[in-house]
């Protein structure tokens, strides 16, 4: 069923891949190209309140004022160059306002792209040639805007991907990175799925991210010969908000501190969500 059009949509939706039920990759067009942008910043995304809620919901957390839009971040998935059709990679949450909206969305529905481009969680703030990238569920949007981006081009610095999801229907993207990670050899490309109960045949790493970051970071050297020392490697966390608690607090005692405009530092970070106190 198509949605009812709106003055305030710039953008069509060209194409949608479903990972699972709860994550998508939407492509949309804006009516005019954007301009460059740096990978690994961000958008807004809105839809009017009027668009029927879809997907597996619960009643709505903060339902929003009639005649409102709504409108939500979201980092742009697509390489900088890529301005003519934008990738968003989204997670469905049920209580949402915005995402079970977005799930009512097929090829030919519009919608609004913000038109400022904003975020420093970019690899040109990195401080060091080594690049670090954490993101669990849709928290590997800016980073596979960056290896799209740079991977291929920057020999000089090193990107690794550590990416965690419940189960392998939950990483989605995976066999783009782990293509890229076979043709690139400054990238090194390490999934892991935290209930393994749910996918038996997963022959890849079982547990949390923070397994990587344990003992001085043993198994990230071992895996990806990357050292954890914040004059040698940046830090990127992008997603949940317990993963960036948890990592942050095993890199801080290692000399890491979060990277500010005034006061850069080698540990980025990117909370999509806040926890519910
Ligand atoms: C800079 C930035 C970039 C972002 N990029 C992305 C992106 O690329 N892809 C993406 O899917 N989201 C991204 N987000 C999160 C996004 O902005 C929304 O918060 C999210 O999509 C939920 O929107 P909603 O309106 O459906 O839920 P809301 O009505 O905003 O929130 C309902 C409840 O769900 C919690 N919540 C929000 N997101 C999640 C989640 N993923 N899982 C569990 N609980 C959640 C909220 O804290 C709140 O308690 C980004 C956020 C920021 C700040």
């Amino acid at each position: 069923m198509a949605i009812p059009d709106s003055q305030n949509y710039n953008a069509t939706v060209v194409a949608r891949i479903d990972y699972s039920p709860s994550l998508r990759t939407y492509y949309l067009q804006p009516d005019q190209p954007f301009e460059r942008y740096q990978a690994g910043q961000y958008v807004t995304l809105g839809l009017e309140s009027s668009v029927p809620r879809s997907g597996p919901i619960v009643e709505e957390m903060r339902v929003p004022q009639e005649g409102k839009m709504v409108l939500r971040a979201y980092s742009i998935a697509s390489a900088g160059f890529e301005t003519d059709v934008l990738q968003f990679f989204v997670a469905h949450v049920p209580e949402g306002s915005l995402t079970p909206r977005v799930w009512s969305l097929e090829p030919g529905d519009r919608i609004q792209i913000g038109r400022r481009i904003i975020g420093n969680f970019t690899a040109e703030n990195a401080m060091t040639k080594t690049l670090v990238m954490v993101g669990t569920g849709t928290g590997i949007a800016p980073f596979l805007a960056m290896v799209r981006q740079h991977a291929a081009v920057r020999p000089d610095l090193r990107f690794v991907l550590l990416h965690g999801a419940t189960r392998r229907s939950e990483l989605g993207h995976h066999s783009e990175f782990r293509a890229l990670a076979f043709a690139l050899p400054n990238f090194v490309y390490l999934p892991a799925i935290s209930r393994p109960h749910l996918d038996p045949l997963w022959k890849g790493q079982i547990g949390r991210l923070t397994v990587y970051f344990q003992d001085q970071g043993r198994l990230l050297a071992e895996q990806a010969r990357a050292t954890l020392d914040p004059t040698k490697t940046d830090v990127y966390l992008c997603g949940s908000p317990g993963m960036v608690r948890d990592i942050s607090a095993i890199l801080e005692p290692l000399g890491y501190a979060k990277w500010t405009k005034a006061n850069p530092h080698s540990l980025h970070i990117e909370e999509y969500w806040k926890d519910k106190e």
